[in-house]
């Protein structure tokens, strides 16, 4: 099995490659570094079954020799990264993905596209299930992101259904753990942060906003499942263990036992009020579902960040 895997120098695709390389694959890492970093597979380097191209695959690319897999997972994902960088946003989503299915189309390849609950906006269905078509806002802040990752999914259906690639598509909840960059502003890296550092834990808003947390080796098992099915409309992975952002705040104080309080800060423009993945499509589909805790999963990731700050 030869894979390539966009984005694969970032938090998830790092973990990608790790994954893909134990299961045997010959691992090709496309990345430009716009938000990911070569520390996260600079322990990988070594292995002759993997290999670094530095290119935006917002620009086309001819790679040599065949590919069973292709993952598409280059896109700055914190919202802090996409309203820094919006325009190279919507080109992966729309470029990128174009770019990476006539990969697949040319190589024969299996496709699997990164999608995210964001594809479902300021959900007015709770929890989120596949068949919801979402409450995005298209001019709003977050719009780059958003309609990007929509019309990534869009474009992937038309070359399943007019070219017969064999596409799949994971709509990824939010995912923590070893490799999120401290300063990506996400809630995880930016509280764990502040907390290991004796700083006031920033809330936006009153905190009652949810998410739900899903630790990075599940979510990894869920994609090489996904891969490997028969199937080609969007599956929800994440975990859905809910929680309110202030109660996360309070569980990060918990496990640090730091002295630190919580501020609160403005809301930022279309945050989701409440978000929650539907996981009964992985559950039968995959036989797939979260196994780690978060309060495991939350030590881990603390220790990770403790030698970074
Ligand atoms: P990340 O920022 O750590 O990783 C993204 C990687 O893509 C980075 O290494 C970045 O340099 C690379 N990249 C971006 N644009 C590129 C381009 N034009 N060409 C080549 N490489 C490019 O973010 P992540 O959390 O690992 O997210 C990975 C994927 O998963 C993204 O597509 C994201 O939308 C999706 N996703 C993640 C989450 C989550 O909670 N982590 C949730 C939903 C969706
Ligand atoms: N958030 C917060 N403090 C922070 C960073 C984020 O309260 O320092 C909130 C943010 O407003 C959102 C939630 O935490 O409601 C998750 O934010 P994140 O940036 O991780 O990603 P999102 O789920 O919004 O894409």
């Amino acid at each position: 099995m030869r894979t390539l895997i966009t984005g694969g120098a970032g938090f998830v695709g790092s973990h990608l490659c790790e994954r893909f390389l134990a299961d045997g694959h010959e691992v090709v890492c496309v990345d430009n570094c716009i938000t990911g970093t070569l520390p996260n597979v600079e322990h990988l380097r070594a292995n002759a079954h993997f290999s670094f191209i530095r290119h935006d695959i917002s620009h086309p690319l001819e790679i040599d020799g065949p590919l069973d897999n292709i993952l598409h997972f280059a896109s700055p994902a914190s919202p802090v990264d996409y309203l820094r960088h919006p325009i190279p946003t919507l080109k992966v989503g729309a470029l990128g993905t174009h770019n990476t299915l006539g990969i697949a189309k040319a190589k024969n390849a299996r496709y699997l596209l990164a999608s995210t609950s964001e594809v479902y906006g300021d959900p007015e269905v709770h929890p989120q299930r596949e068949d919801y078509w979402g409450h995005v806002n298209p001019i709003g802040v977050r719009g780059c992101y958003d309609e990007a990752k929509r019309f990534a999914e869009a474009i992937t259906m038309a070359y399943h259904r007019h070219h017969g690639i064999n596409t799949h598509i994971v709509r990824i909840f939010n995912t923590y753990g070893e490799r999120m960059r401290l300063d990506d502003g996400r809630v995880v890296p930016n509280l764990m942060g502040q907390a290991l550092r004796g700083e006031r834990l920033t809330v936006y808003g009153d905190g009652s906003q949810t998410r739900s947390f899903c630790y990075v080796s599940d979510l990894v098992d869920g994609i090489a499942r996904l891969l490997a099915a028969d199937f080609h409309e969007p599956v929800n992975l994440g975990n859905p263990n809910e929680v309110t952002i202030l109660d996360f705040a309070k569980e990060i104080l918990e496990l640090t036992g730091g002295a630190s309080r919580i501020e609160f800060k403005p809301l930022p423009q279309d945050d989701p009020k409440v978000r929650r993945p539907d996981i009964t499509r992985a559950r039968q589909l995959l036989g797939w579902e979260p196994t780690v805790e978060r309060r495991d999963g939350m030590r881990r990731t603390l220790e990770y960040f403790r030698n970074k700050v």
